[in-house]
């Protein structure tokens, strides 16, 4: 998607500290981190939101956590560690990529 900020970002077109990529999955870290360690996991697929994960995405969203998981282990804080997906604009979803969020290195990193 052209006027996407996430896909321009898989795209390369927008620099992000990169943490983990590979064909199907970006993971970076959040320009404003509400904790210690703040990363987002994508699907390079453009899906809008949670809503709107069909049921051929299962595979691609499970990989998300596992992957997301690792690099929190990998950043330390394994051992604690909160994942939220915002859903639609009141729920404070601002880019309309979905995106999982992990947040952790403090005691209920809560709320965004
Ligand atoms: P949302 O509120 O949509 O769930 O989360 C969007 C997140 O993307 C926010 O935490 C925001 O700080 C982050 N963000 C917005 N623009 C950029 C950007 O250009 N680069 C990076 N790395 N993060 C961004
Ligand atoms: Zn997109």
């Amino acid at each position: 998607m052209t006027d996407c900020l996430f896909c321009k970002i898989v795209a390369g077109d927008i620099p992000a500290e990169k943490l983990y990529e590979d064909d199907e999955v970006l993971a970076f870290r959040d320009i404003a981190p509400q904790a210690p360690v703040h990363f987002l996991v994508i699907p390079k697929k453009h899906i809008v939101d949670p809503s709107n994960v069909s049921e051929e995405d299962e595979r691609l969203i499970g990989k998300l956590i596992r992957i997301g998981s690792q690099i929190a282990a990998e950043n330390g804080v394994g051992d604690g560690f909160r994942i939220i997906f915002n859903n639609g604009a009141k729920a404070g979803q601002a880019v309309f990529h979905i995106h999982m969020h992990i947040l952790g290195g403090k005691d209920r990193p809560w709320p965004m």
